[in-house]
């Protein structure tokens, strides 16, 4: 996907206002409507530029996009399988009526403002700890949504009645008086907006919007194995549609806590293990943690640092994958920086035994002879 950015889409800086992000919309979308403008790239440029506004017009969007960029809604940032962000969602028919009302008249028809719409999506990030995004939980979560006004029910008045400007047709007639003669235009109805209906009494909870900004907490139950930027998608959780459209959803971004000494990479666990000199040379069994408790490690004789050890299965238990991840034991052999006495006494004896093997021979005689 090569999407241009939008804010060259719209022909703005980066720190455009509303009101200037508007306009250039505005004077866009007049140029490439394609009932305007017959070229054949016109209304492909038409969807880019309504694509660019629904985006940058939204202070949450454009909060997204500016941090995200185009990832923030293709999904391919959380790259997940949880599902990725859904932007289809968007209904546009809103901007129109919004910004041209009902006057400019698309298509002939009236858009009217009764056409139910999905809800607007919603993304959060939610910060989990090492084992909370491993072993999943239960996380009680905060959010401002727009749900459905309970007063109203959705409707945003009471008392439905048909409109009586337009008689329930949504548009009205009338006649216009020309040098040509004279003209039957056929316009949206002022009284109604194009719904062929009213309410007597508007709602004033909702003030006729038919949804009110409600804080909501959630109870949500966070699946084994997430990982930073994964996404959990909430069906139906975003904002609450308009007159009976669907819920948007809500999507959850994992921002996940750093684990003192495990270390994660996808499914599969590292774990450095710091051991002694006479650990490394001798060998010795010692405990060690996993995610699924203690196990006893076997430490052949003549380990190395970097020395590694698969242990099977013991990595992450992923829901979402269905599989288990292994774990790796890395070694660490922690050569003392001081020593007592006796220690280095000892240590002297044995360095008076031969320890040389094939490699430092072959490395000396190779020096011996340059
Ligand atoms: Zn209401
Ligand atoms: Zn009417």
């Amino acid at each position: 996907m090569n999407k241009r950015d939008y804010y060259e889409v719209l022909g703005v800086s980066k720190s455009a206002t509303d009101a200037e992000i508007k306009s250039a919309f505005r004077r866009l979308a007049k140029q490439y409507h394609p009932d305007v403008n017959k070229d054949p790239g016109a209304e492909a440029k038409f969807k880019e530029i309504q694509e660019a506004y629904a985006v940058l017009s939204d202070e949450t969007r454009r909060k997204q996009y500016d941090q995200f960029g185009h990832a923030a809604f293709d999904g391919s940032a959380g790259g997940g399988g949880f599902g990725g962000f859904d932007a289809s969602g968007f209904d546009f028919s809103d901007i129109f009526d919004s910004i041209f009302g009902n006057s400019f008249g698309f298509g002939g028809s009236s858009r009217s403002s009764s056409r139910s719409s999905r809800g607007n999506d919603k993304l959060m990030r939610i910060r989990l700890s090492f084992e909370e995004a491993v072993y999943g939980c239960e996380k009680s979560i905060n959010i401002d949504v727009d749900t459905t006004c309970p007063d109203c029910d959705g409707k945003g008045g009471f008392h439905e009645e048909t409109c009586d400007k337009c008689h329930g047709s949504g548009t009205v007639t009338s006649e216009q008086r020309t040098l040509f003669g004279t003209f039957m235009t056929k316009t949206t109805c002022p009284k109604c907006g194009g719904v062929g209906r009213s309410y007597e009494e508007r709602c004033s909870k909702c003030r006729g919007r038919g949804t009110i900004r409600e804080n909501k907490t959630l109870a949500v139950t966070i699946p084994k194995g997430v990982d930073n930027g994964y996404r959990l998608k909430l069906s139906g959780k975003g904002d609450a549609g308009s007159n009976g459209g669907p819920n948007g959803d809500l999507y959850l971004e994992f921002i996940v806590d750093k684990h003192k000494f495990f270390e994660r990479d996808g499914d599969d666990i590292y774990l450095e293990v710091p051991i002694t000199v006479t650990e490394a040379i001798l060998g010795c069994k010692k405990e060690i943690p996993t995610l699924y408790g203690n196990i006893n490690l076997t430490i052949p004789s003549g380990s190395n640092t970097g020395d590694k050890q698969r242990i099977k299965g013991k990595g992450v238990d992923n829901a979402n994958s269905y599989r288990n991840g292994d774990m790796y034991i890395i070694l660490k052999v922690k050569n003392p920086k001081k020593l007592s006495r006796t220690q280095k006494e000892l240590l002297l004896k044995l360095d008076d035994t031969d320890l040389e093997d094939d490699e430092i021979r072959s490395f000396n005689n190779y020096v011996s002879k340059h």
